[in-house]
């Protein structure tokens, strides 16, 4: 057979085939749909997870728009327990598609108050709740301040909660399980520690950090059996998060690159955008650079630095080298710029550090 006459049967068959699905597009979709939700529906990430402390970025960027990463949210699993450490505005579908569960989300831990740290909160409270038809609403731990947050939140989805219980009664929806309840404490000094959680395998601690003039602003100190992870929530470079991040397996820090926001300010001051030219000048003063959080990570000895709440945002490839400068420089331990869906496993009895990606 010639050449030409394989190409030709070769393209007729795609032909066919291709027709085949599109005429029968509808069942083929509804096949794949039903599978895939069965399969969802069966996972439970949680129970297949060896014993380690596990760091997922459920948000990996700030309140600047970045196709791959979404406000603030990180996701800290120790042994089975879901604890998310702030719940920016994709904060839950991440974490679905991370392959978690919402429902299973035990307690939330605010660093702050800015909105890219709270606004996937109200979505966050229904997934938990609709999920599962938990009976207690979601501990949100913060410093002062968070019972404003959650009172004003469980006021603007009053409706909503009256709504979902009326149409999918009691016994789906409990009316105790919607929403959250406030644990507030007490804002640690500036160089202060609270222990909030003190379990012979468990410890979670906030520590004060440097977002001045946001106060209070803590950062997040996670200790899972022999793994420990520190997730510096906002701000400048901190000597408070480094003294609490000294040989910790993971340090997940902030970095805004002023080299790179300094061209969208000029690009705001070229087209008259006073406002935005503004912001940029005046966002300088309050994050870290990926150099002085190299800094850190290096002085204080840590396994491996995850950069997240990515300043700005890099929408295309080759953007990663531009956005760490000197960083790899001065901290020759691992590092990576973050995106959404990125997932470090700390396995325990191990020194072990995993980097994988779930979405
Ligand atoms: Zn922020
Ligand atoms: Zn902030």
């Amino acid at each position: 057979m010639s050449v030409k006459k394989i190409l030709v049967g070769t393209v007729i068959a795609l032909a066919v085939i291709a027709t085949g699905i599109y005429v029968f597009r509808e069942p083929l979709a509804t096949m794949a749909i039903q599978k895939i939700a069965t399969k969802r529906m069966a996972e439970n990430p949680l129970a297949s997870l060896p014993d380690g402390l596990y760091i997922g970025l459920c948000g990996a960027g700030s309140p600047f728009p970045d196709p791959k990463r979404s406000p603030a949210c990180t996701a800290v699993i120790a042994g089975k327990r879901l604890f998310l450490i702030d719940a920016g505005s994709a904060a839950s579908r991440n974490l679905n598609a991370m392959g978690f569960n919402p429902s299973d989300v035990e307690a939330l831990f605010l660093t702050h108050f800015h909105s890219d740290h709270i606004d996937g909160m109200g979505e966050l409270f229904l997934q938990r709740w609709g999920g599962s038809g938990r009976t207690e609403p979601l501990p949100v731990y913060g410093p002062t301040g968070v019972e404003m947050i959650v009172g004003g939140l469980m006021q603007a989805y009053a409706q909503d909660t009256t709504y979902r219980v009326a149409h999918h009664g009691a016994a789906t929806m409990p009316p105790s399980g919607a929403g959250a309840i406030a644990k507030q404490f007490a804002a640690p000094s500036a160089n202060g520690r609270v222990v909030l959680i003190d379990e012979p395998d468990l410890q979670i601690v906030a520590f004060s950090v440097g977002h001045a003039p946001i106060h209070p602003a803590v950062g997040y100190r996670v200790r899972y059996k022999d793994r420990t992870a520190v997730i510096s929530g906002d701000t400048s470079k901190n000597a408070n998060l480094q003294k609490e991040a000294k040989d910790v397996d993971l340090l997940v820090h902030e970095a805004l690159q002023p080299r790179l926001t300094e061209l969208l300010r000029r690009a705001a001051e070229a087209n008259g955008r006073t406002n935005l030219e503004k912001v940029f000048r005046d966002i300088l003063n309050y994050h870290t650079t990926p150099e002085e959080a190299a800094e850190i990570a290096r002085d204080a000895n840590v396994g491996f630095l995850l950069y997240s709440h990515i300043v700005p945002a890099l929408p295309f490839p080759g953007l990663d080298g531009l956005f760490l400068g000197d960083a790899p420089n001065i901290f020759k331990g691992r590092m990576k710029v973050g995106i959404d869906g990125d997932f470090v496993s700390l396995p325990v009895g191990s020194k072990a550090i995993e980097l994988s990606k779930r979405r």
